[in-house]
């Protein structure tokens, strides 16, 4: 493979002959291993000592049947997954995907990506990722409940506050981690609030939880934005997805002066040039759980709703993808580009193609990667554990300006260790080698386990 350094070309081919098929997890090996090259020349003893290729396999795989019984009493088998990345620097901590395109290489990638992200936090928690090729949507909320009930059936025994703290993310909202945690506490007879994260404000959830992964990757972009003395003041943005990271990134951008123009959903796409009414996409998405579609019913010729097309095609300055894996690919980054957008923050995992970042990078765009920019989410589901351990709850202007701190420690060290390895203003290398020195010198410390 074109620019990987010797030493990593053959983790690398390790990585595809060991995981045949997992074409996710592949990309996000080679995406860090690509950032590695400066690290290994500076540091042999990383390659030497096998810390990268430790961090390529998995501690533990978990794969398991989940059966449960539909509204019409048939018997329906979904697969469910754990992988538990890794834990050197803590217990593993990542959230629960519920999609019916989840296999084991998506679980692995998200898993393989959140070991360093959780890493750059600065927060003491390892990384790991589950889920299940279950497809939650038209399923009542009797379904939805049995189906958690039987997840967690199977996982509890392989979870912990001081083991293994999923929370949520594609599908798994605060309705399911009520469910998964309810089930845990039947089973177990515990009340072990810092087992999951994402959990309601009054069963032991923390402030800002829900709101954190939007928010923070738009905390990130005012970062940016501030190093250039500029802010989200009269900006022009798009955010795709409709989801949980989206809701709250255009919140955030609202807050701050900046106009979202443009959402979407897997079918297609919104445009409101007035700026999205946050209240009515709420209503549509959170209460009625509806299609994205049903926002311009409501909202009349102010919106347009474009089905089937990209998002990408609606000119802005800020671009945040929110929904989901290679979602913005090199066509669309050509598209964002001749439109004149400056800035994209990945608040999904990996949403951009690595052909969309290199023509980023190429076009002088700031890319900043979801490692760094969507660290918010797991970042506050940390803060959860910290108030769970002490018995205590914060305020949300406590936890949102504790969220922001991070962001902008996260940001800054993103910078300073580009700079440091020869890569100035990089965020992917930044976030990328940030990430890994901390992890590999945990590992390094801990001996060969
Ligand atoms: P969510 O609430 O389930 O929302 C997902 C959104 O993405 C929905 O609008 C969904 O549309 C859209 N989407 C899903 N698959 C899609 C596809 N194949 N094409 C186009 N749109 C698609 O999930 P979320 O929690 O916001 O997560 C979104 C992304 O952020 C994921 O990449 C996740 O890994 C990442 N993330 C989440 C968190 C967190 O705290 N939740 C933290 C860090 C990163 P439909 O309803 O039509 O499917």
């Amino acid at each position: 493979m074109a620019g990987l350094d010797e030493k990593l070309l053959g983790i690398y081919d390790e990585v595809l002959h060991r995981n045949p098929g997992e074409i996710e997890f592949h990309q996000a090996v080679h995406e860090v291993l690509m950032s590695l090259g400066p690290v290994v020349a500076k540091h042999p003893e990383y390659a030497d000592s096998a810390v990268i290729r430790r961090l390529c396999e998995p501690e533990r795989q978990i794969i398991f049947r989940v059966p449960w019984v539909d509204d019409n009493g048939a018997v329906q088998i979904n697969r469910g997954f754990r992988v538990e990345f890794n834990s050197a620097l803590g217990p593993y901590k990542g959230g629960l995907r519920f999609h019916p395109s989840v296999y084991l290489g998506i679980i692995k990638f998200l898993g393989y990506e959140q070991i360093f992200k959780n890493a750059l936090t600065g927060m003491p928690i390892g990384g790991g990722k589950g889920g299940s090729d279950f497809d939650p949507k038209g399923r009542s909320d009797g379904e939805i409940m049995r189906f958690c009930q039987a997840f967690m059936t199977e996982l509890y025994r392989h979870l912990g506050e001081y083991t293994d703290v999923p929370a949520g993310d594609i599908g798994v909202g605060g309705r399911e981690i009520g469910y998964l945690f309810g089930q845990y506490k039947r089973i177990t007879n515990r009340y072990e609030s810092g087992v999951l994260t994402g959990k309601g404000l009054t069963w032991g959830g923390s402030q800002v939880r829900t709101e954190a992964t939007g928010y923070g990757t738009v905390f990130f972009v005012e970062e940016i934005l501030r190093t250039r003395h500029d802010s989200f003041d009269g900006k022009r943005v798009v955010v795709s997805g409709s989801g949980n990271v989206a809701v709250y990134a255009i919140e955030k951008v609202q807050q701050l002066g900046g106009t979202v123009v443009a959402c979407s959903d897997s079918g297609g796409y919104i445009v409101d040039e007035k700026g999205i009414d946050l209240d009515l996409l709420k209503d549509v998405k959170e209460v009625r759980r509806a299609r994205i579609s049903e926002y311009v019913e409501a909202r009349g010729d102010a919106a347009t709703y474009v089905a089937g097309r990209s998002v990408w095609n609606v000119p802005c300055d800020v671009a945040l993808p929110c929904a989901t894996q290679n979602e913005l690919n090199g066509s669309d980054a050509t598209t964002l580009i001749r439109n004149g957008c400056a800035i994209v923050a990945e608040g999904a995992n990996m949403p951009c193609t690595p052909e969309a970042v290199q023509f980023f990078t190429d076009a002088g765009v700031t890319f900043a990667p979801g490692k760094a920019a969507n660290a918010g989410g797991v970042a506050t589901s940390a803060l959860e554990m910290q108030q769970n351990a002490s018995r205590d709850s914060w305020t949300f202007e406590h936890t949102e300006q504790r969220l922001a701190d991070i962001m902008r420690g996260i940001h800054d060290r993103c910078l300073e260790t580009a700079e440091e390895y020869g890569s100035p203003g990089n965020y992917v290398a930044g976030a990328n080698i940030a990430g890994f020195t901390q992890v590999a010198d945990a590992m390094l410390a801990l001996g060969v386990i």
